[in-house]
């Protein structure tokens, strides 16, 4: 089979691989890169509220190096591809599906879809999402000239999958990781593949985001949620929290912490669609939603037009029978002056937290990568400098990915013929880490037979 690597060879975020069979074509993720071309910060802003239907934001995006240049791919273009599998609902693994020819059927798994189906409703951008074919675990799926096999995989994003592929024609096979770890609330998904893992397989295209990077302070998601512990002892009255709406594992942490210290969790209304749409789904059996006690939604204009509220319930929207119940659970930023609350914080909802009374004293827990940090562009980082927030501030955060470890038992596990470095910006540690004579690098924009 050809392989191409269109970016991931030395970077993390914005994977984008294909695979070809004969006159087969599937596509492994299609992501949004972090950088453009020249390796500046690439603002996602600018795509917010265009018509990204437009066949000239296409070629403008393949100018900037955004978008991969990809015959038969987009929506400019004859379809030419059997499918887009996706691992998983991380910007960086599909931020570019709006662009995809909607014709092409997209590979991915329940939890994934439901993910990126909420925040359809939110954002101007919309995923397709029309000609889905469910990935399960552990079982296979023939397209084209290939069989592919998901497998559930532990990571920070919801349900993610790997993907066990076999070219029919030759036999031979390939394991894509996607992004994992096995520190998180599904470290089994992780202990079941190494125990059973698939056979063999010709060629393990592995990541290595955690490759070259320090060691961090919280190793696994019971070792953050340990740290929430200790900070909600301290009694503090408001703490802040900023998480992503998606990190399931951390805002199960939240909830079981804020319970047993007396708080209660509050949300805002992305995320209580978020919990809504996956509630029914067979891993979330332990995920809190808004019913669950102890949930509030912040809404700062309830009826009266809260940006959130509305695009939630609009017309058509899949959460418009929500209205009621958003209703019931609310809690305006100024009623907050009785009580113990932690609340989550996102860019969009700045305004809300703004109308809390006394929002400066509150603690703040920063529970995601801290180089966001650093992203002057963020509205949530602005806010936390001009508020003071970083004065009262701990950074608790676990990574959703494998540390190198973890990465050398996966490979021992499977002991493929070779390994192919995806999602690292360290590709030449590789060799150290797995042997000179097990890696195949491969660069981007070239194709390789394999
Ligand atoms: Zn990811």
């Amino acid at each position: 089979m050809e392989f191409t690597m269109y970016r991931g060879s030395r970077q993390v975020g914005g994977t984008c691989i294909e695979l070809k069979s004969g006159s087969s074509r599937i596509l492994l993720d299609l992501g949004m890169p972090l950088n453009d071309k020249e390796g500046k910060d690439f603002l996602v802003d600018p795509l917010k509220g265009k018509k990204v239907w437009d066949k000239e934001d296409i070629s403008d995006l393949k100018q900037r190096g955004i978008l991969p240049e990809i015959e038969g791919l987009y929506q400019d273009d004859k379809k030419d591809f059997d499918a887009i599998l996706l691992s998983h609902s991380h910007g960086d693994h599909f931020g570019l599906l709006h662009f995809a020819n909607p014709e092409i059927p997209v590979i991915i798994s329940p939890g994934a879809m439901k993910m990126i189906e909420t925040l359809n409703a939110f954002v101007p951008r919309q995923a397709p999402l029309s000609n889905i074919i469910p990935a399960g675990h552990n079982e296979d799926l023939p397209i084209g000239g290939f069989i592919i096999k998901p497998y559930l995989m532990d990571h920070s994003a919801f349900d993610a999958r790997g993907f066990f592929i076999t070219e029919k024609s030759t036999g031979k096979t390939l394991f894509y990781s996607g992004d994992f770890r096995a520190s998180g609330h599904k470290k089994k998904a992780f202990e079941m593949l190494v125990d059973r893992p698939p056979m063999k397989p010709d060629y393990l295209v592995l990541e290595g985001t955690s490759v070259g990077r320090g060691e961090p302070e919280y190793k696994t998601e019971k070792d953050a949620q340990r740290g929430i512990r200790e900070v909600l002892k301290q009694g503090h009255r408001l703490v802040l929290v900023a998480c992503s709406g998606q990190n399931i594992d951390r805002i199960c942490s939240l909830y079981a912490e804020a319970r047993n210290a007396g708080y209660a969790l509050v949300i805002d209304p992305y995320v209580a669609c978020v919990l809504e749409n996956i509630k029914d789904l067979p891993y979330a059996s332990k995920v809190p939603s808004l019913t669950s006690p102890g949930i509030r939604t912040l809404i700062h204009n309830y009826g009266h037009g809260d940006k959130y509220v509305r695009l939630a319930v609009k017309e058509g929207s899949k959460f418009a029978g929500l209205k009621k119940l958003l209703g019931l659970r609310k809690l305006r930023p100024e009623r907050t002056g009785a009580g113990k609350y932690v609340v989550l914080v996102r860019d969009g909802i700045v305004p809300a937290i703004k109308a809390i009374p006394r929002y400066k004293d509150a603690f703040l827990i920063y529970s995601q990568w801290q180089g966001y940090l650093k992203k002057s562009h963020r509205k949530l980082t602005e806010f936390i400098f001009e508020s003071g927030l970083d004065k009262n501030m701990k950074h608790i955060h676990s990574s959703g990915h494998a540390d190198v470890s973890t990465l050398q038992s996966l490979a021992a596990a499977l002991n493929p013929g070779k390994i192919i470095p995806v999602h690292t910006e360290h590709p030449e540690k590789y060799t150290e880490l797995f042997g000179a004579e097990k890696i195949r690098q491969i660069l981007d924009d070239t194709p390789m037979e394999i």
